[in-house]
């Protein structure tokens, strides 16, 4: 609807959606108000883009909830100067968020067609510190490896073993972990003693596929 001002919906979303659920990291609170989320949605679902859900993409995937994005966002504690890897670029609008916020974002997608569509938004929005690859991402993306984050935004069991090779001293991963259908977010630092885990809000993500994944012939 050509009528909607999308500047007053995303000032709503993060009074109404994000603020009162406890998101207080200024930087995220003011990259989700900026970002145009309703260029990331397709046409069709434009008017619905501030809508406190997610919303479905080509292929059978999701673009996850503004708040989705803005938890996880928030428990990269990113500050500006990282390099980040995502894992599922879907609609491209995690990865847009992410840019905003560090230096550097890696993002790889399975389906080619939402790959391309992505990067396609990135170039008109003229993001520059965005790569995005089409693969499987359970294997990570050893050529850019070591990342000071990494973000899996599909479910899986455990966080695939590449994966944890792949970020460094001091880094963070966040994923949603859990069975198929439901999840929990959690949070990884490697810390100079080992590893410390924090368990965060539950959560429902289409699955992580893949060598790591879950297995490509259960639907
Ligand atoms: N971050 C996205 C939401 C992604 S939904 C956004 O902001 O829109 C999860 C995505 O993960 C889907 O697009 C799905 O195709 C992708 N995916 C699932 N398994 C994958 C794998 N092994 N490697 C790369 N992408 C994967």
């Amino acid at each position: 609807m050509a009528t909607m001002d999308y500047k007053e919906l995303r000032k709503a979303m993060v009074r109404d959606q994000l603020i009162p659920r406890g998101i207080t990291d200024p930087r995220v609170l003011r990259a989700m108000e900026e970002i145009p989320r309703h260029l990331f949605t397709g046409p069709q679902l434009e008017q619905h883009a501030y809508d406190d859900s997610p919303l479905p993409t080509a292929d059978g995937q999701t673009i996850s909830q503004p708040y989705m994005v803005a938890i996880m966002t928030e428990l990269l504690e990113l500050q500006g100067n990282e390099k980040v890897l995502e894992i599922g670029t879907g609609s491209g609008y995690q990865a847009a968020i992410l840019a905003s916020l560090a230096r550097e974002v890696y993002t790889i997608e399975r389906f080619e067609d939402l790959a391309k569509n992505a990067a396609e938004r990135f170039r008109m929005l003229a993001y520059t510190n965005i790569h995005v690859k089409t693969g499987d991402g359970t294997l990570g993306w050893p050529e850019g490896a070591p990342f000071n984050r990494i973000i899996i935004t599909a479910g899986s069991r455990e966080v695939p073993p590449p994966l944890m090779e792949q970020f460094g001293p001091e880094g963070i991963l966040v994923a949603p972990l859990g069975d198929r259908f439901s999840q929990r977010l959690v949070r990884l630092r490697k810390t100079r003693d080992g590893m410390e885990t924090t368990f965060h809000t539950p959560c429902v993500f289409v699955p992580l596929m893949g060598a790591f994944g879950w297995p490509e012939n259960r639907k």
